[in-house]
């Protein structure tokens, strides 16, 4: 079986299974937690004792490394089933902390690769929010964060989806024209637009008092002399079409047993109780440094990744984007 092309070093590690069992039918990007080439982390799983490694390993810079060729299963997911289906793709982080980003060098060698993956297996990709599905998430298989927020909202929204679609020559890419930053008296107030940049700093130069700059989603990002930027903030009012977060909140065992991950459920009783794992990221960490193992332990904190308010239940719930009811005691809404 064929490795990728787009790889430019190989550096092969043991640790692995030896031959798939199963037809490749997915693909799981994980993030590093380290700021790394792709080099540095081949040559890290083909180094070490640990019992880790992934198909492909993308480095901050965009290049790409094979670890495990990619007819071989991997040890990436901490699920058989996964990596016998799934190439594994490990990411690179360009911050260590916050949001886990990448860069967007090491993002578009991601959807490059995913797309030249697809393609040559025959994977129409898509999530599903399920095993099941063409993408996968090392969250879905374990107490991890992996991939962090960032890469995360990247696969949930269908971001990911879109974008190797759009490279492998399907679908359409976002217009270039939707990423400007327009200097408008109001979204609405189309007439009214003075200026359309593609850098941010140009724009903010540009815009005058009485005028703001939006972003391609029409959100003010910056208004002269006016009004600070919105922020999240507790304890406010939500209306249907509202952006959340929540404050950090404990989870707690589930009833009758030691921990508090049920298949793919975390109970976190402020919320109201179990949330989807693939919904939720660590608030702090337990105290390791790392971010990989806090879901096993009661005494972590979590909170709800950005999700949209769809429907007022009561004064104290609110039904949100992603299909459950929370309580809305923890929310945060932009005010
Ligand atoms: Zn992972």
């Amino acid at each position: 079986m064929a490795n990728s092309n787009l790889a430019t070093y190989r550096n092969p590690t043991r640790n692995h299974s030896g031959g798939r069992t199963q037809k490749i039918s997915k693909i799981t990007p994980h993030e590093m937690a380290a700021i790394w080439s792709g080099r540095q982390c081949a040559d890290y799983f083909a180094g070490t004792t640990r019992q880790a490694s992934s198909n492909y390993c993308i480095g901050n810079g965009g290049d790409i490394a094979i670890s495990v060729d990619e007819g071989n299963r991997a040890w990436t997911s901490s699920s058989e089933y996964n990596d016998q289906r799934a190439v594994t793709i490990e990411v690179s982080n360009s911050v260590c902390g916050g949001d886990w980003p990448v860069s967007p060098a090491a993002y578009n060698a991601l959807v490059r690769l995913c797309a030249d993956i697809c393609k040559r297996n025959g994977i129409n990709p898509a999530y599903n929010g399920a095993a099941s599905g063409s993408i996968t998430m090392h969250k879905m298989f374990a107490s991890t964060a992996c991939p962090g927020p960032y890469l995360t909202h990247k696969i949930v929204s269908g971001d990911l989806a879109r974008d190797i679609k759009a490279a492998m020559g399907q679908g359409t890419a976002k217009p270039v024209s939707q990423q400007l930053y327009r200097i408008r008296k109001s979204w609405a107030d189309v007439k009214s637009q003075i200026g359309a940049y593609k850098s941010l700093e140009n724009a903010k130069k540009a815009c005058g008092v009485g005028y703001s700059v939006f972003d391609k989603d029409g959100k003010a990002v910056y208004t002269p002399g006016g009004s600070a930027a919105k922020k999240w903030t507790q304890d406010c009012v939500l209306k249907v079409g509202d952006k959340v977060i929540s404050v950090s909140c404990g989870i707690v065992a589930v009833p009758g047993t030691n921990s508090a991950v049920q298949g793919n459920l975390v109970n976190i009783p402020a919320l109201g109780g179990m949330v989807p794992l693939s919904d939720v990221s660590e608030a702090d960490d337990t105290g390791d440094g790392k971010k990989d193992d806090y879901l096993a332990n009661t005494k972590s904190r979590v909170f709800l990744l950005q999700a949209t308010v769809t429907k007022i239940i009561s004064n104290d719930l609110v039904q949100l984007d992603r299909g459950y009811v929370v309580k809305t005691g923890p929310l945060m809404g932009l005010r």
